[in-house]
């Protein structure tokens, strides 16, 4: 069965994809997300996103966790999520390419609450450049059973998207910082 390198935001996220790749290859996840602030909670979503994968019986890779480098390609940049899309895209793509796998997807392409016509544009874009293929499949329609799932099997359901800037747009709204925001994803999971 070929190998696909799937980008993994987090436990509840890689459910559903998770559901519907698997008769079709060969799933490895990728758990690559400087964006995610404070470390605390960075650990948190790693260690639900290794119990799903071990429950899974999917392998799992962790890539480097590196604030300064997501604080580094968002600054100057109109649309954070758009940057923060490329950032891990780009690292998945990368260590596809490096592991001779053919194949990349994220679990960010379950979520009704990305932007996910520019991670698909993106993800292609780094496909090409790697000479790989990347799986654009449109998973929201599993959304609601991935979180059902993720509740069942008492997985922790973060609140918020995941760098600093959701986190205050979710829990302190009265602080208006969407003009950094740009126009890409709600800030919310
Ligand atoms: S809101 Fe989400 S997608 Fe956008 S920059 Fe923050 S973590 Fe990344």
């Amino acid at each position: 069965m070929e190998k696909i390198l799937l980008h993994t935001c987090c436990g509840p996220c890689l459910l559903y994809p998770a559901k519907k790749l698997r008769s079709s290859f060969d799933v490895i996840c990728f758990y690559s997300n400087s964006n995610i602030h404070p470390q605390a909670e960075y650990e948190k979503r790693r260690e639900n996103a290794i119990v799903t994968a071990n429950k899974l019986k999917f392998l799992f890779i962790e890539g480097k966790y590196d604030p300064k480098v997501y604080f580094g390609v968002i600054k100057n940049r109109k649309n954070r999520c758009e940057a923060c899309y490329t950032l891990r895209l780009e690292e998945t793509g990368k260590k596809a390419k490096e592991l001779e796998i053919g194949n990349f997807s994220t679990t960010l392409l379950v979520s009704p609450y990305q932007d996910i016509k520019k991670i698909q544009e993106i993800g292609k874009k780094i496909a090409k450049r790697y000479d790989l293929t990347f799986h654009d499949s449109d998973f929201r329609e599993g959304f609601k059973e991935g979180r059902e799932m993720a509740f069942h099997s008492g997985l922790y359901l973060q609140k918020f998207c995941g760098c600093s800037f959701s986190y205050i747009e979710k829990f302190e709204s009265k602080i208006n910082l969407q003009q950094e925001r740009g126009n890409g994803g709600t800030g919310s999971i």
